[in-house]
Protein backbone atom coordinates (compact mmCIF):
# COMPACT_ATOMS: atom_id res chain seq x y z
CA UNK A 1 0.00 0.00 0.00
CA UNK A 2 1.47 3.52 -0.89
CA UNK A 3 1.45 6.09 1.87
CA UNK A 4 2.54 8.66 0.21
CA UNK A 5 1.36 10.56 -2.23
CA UNK A 6 1.91 10.15 -6.24
CA UNK A 7 2.52 13.43 -8.17
CA UNK A 8 0.45 12.56 -10.73
CA UNK A 9 0.76 15.56 -12.82
CA UNK A 10 5.16 15.30 -13.24
CA UNK A 11 7.12 12.51 -14.12
CA UNK A 12 4.53 10.21 -16.08
CA UNK A 13 5.85 11.90 -18.94
CA UNK A 14 8.86 9.33 -20.82
CA UNK A 15 11.07 11.70 -21.87
CA UNK A 16 12.10 9.83 -25.02
CA UNK A 17 8.44 8.89 -26.60
CA UNK A 18 6.77 11.54 -25.05
CA UNK A 19 3.89 9.39 -24.34
CA UNK A 20 2.23 9.03 -20.90
CA UNK A 21 2.64 6.10 -19.19
CA UNK A 22 2.50 4.51 -15.67
CA UNK A 23 5.55 2.51 -15.33
CA UNK A 24 8.81 5.44 -16.06
CA UNK A 25 11.57 4.87 -14.47
CA UNK A 26 12.85 7.73 -11.75
CA UNK A 27 15.40 8.53 -14.72
CA UNK A 28 12.19 9.70 -16.43
CA UNK A 29 12.46 6.76 -19.25
CA UNK A 30 9.53 4.21 -19.60
CA UNK A 31 10.29 0.20 -19.46
CA UNK A 32 10.40 0.36 -23.53
CA UNK A 33 12.94 3.38 -24.07
CA UNK A 34 15.14 2.72 -20.99
CA UNK A 35 17.22 0.24 -22.74
CA UNK A 36 17.68 1.40 -26.07
CA UNK A 37 18.50 4.94 -24.53
CA UNK A 38 21.18 3.34 -22.25
CA UNK A 39 22.12 1.23 -25.78
CA UNK A 40 22.45 4.73 -27.64
CA UNK A 41 24.63 5.89 -24.74
CA UNK A 42 26.76 3.41 -24.75
CA UNK A 43 27.11 3.62 -28.78
CA UNK A 44 27.64 7.18 -28.55
CA UNK A 45 30.57 6.46 -25.27
CA UNK A 46 32.42 4.07 -27.64
CA UNK A 47 32.63 6.22 -30.58
CA UNK A 48 34.24 8.98 -28.42
CA UNK A 49 36.37 7.09 -27.37
CA UNK A 50 37.52 6.49 -30.19
CA UNK A 51 37.27 9.68 -31.75
CA UNK A 52 37.27 12.09 -28.80
CA UNK A 53 37.53 15.22 -30.71
CA UNK A 54 34.32 14.48 -32.51
CA UNK A 55 31.67 17.10 -33.15
CA UNK A 56 28.05 16.38 -32.26
CA UNK A 57 27.14 16.20 -35.93
CA UNK A 58 30.02 14.01 -36.51
CA UNK A 59 29.01 11.47 -33.37
CA UNK A 60 24.80 12.27 -35.16
CA UNK A 61 26.28 11.28 -38.64
CA UNK A 62 28.23 8.18 -37.24
CA UNK A 63 25.85 6.66 -35.06
CA UNK A 64 22.67 7.76 -36.32
CA UNK A 65 21.26 8.88 -32.96
CA UNK A 66 19.47 11.86 -32.31
CA UNK A 67 20.95 14.85 -31.12
CA UNK A 68 18.33 14.92 -28.06
CA UNK A 69 20.23 11.31 -27.47
CA UNK A 70 23.29 13.06 -27.30
CA UNK A 71 22.03 16.28 -25.66
CA UNK A 72 20.34 14.23 -23.08
CA UNK A 73 23.87 12.03 -21.88
CA UNK A 74 25.22 15.39 -21.87
CA UNK A 75 23.08 16.92 -19.17
CA UNK A 76 23.73 13.65 -16.84
CA UNK A 77 26.91 13.77 -17.28
CA UNK A 78 28.00 10.84 -18.87
CA UNK A 79 30.07 12.45 -21.43
CA UNK A 80 31.56 16.55 -22.02
CA UNK A 81 29.75 18.67 -23.64
CA UNK A 82 30.94 18.38 -27.17
CA UNK A 83 31.21 21.19 -30.41
CA UNK A 84 28.36 21.77 -32.25
ZN1 LIG B 1 9.20 5.85 -23.61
Amino acid sequence: MALYKEDKTMDKICKRCLKVKNNIDKSGFCDICMPIEMEEYARIKAFLNKHKKATMIEVKEATGIQYKVIERLIEYGGISRLEE
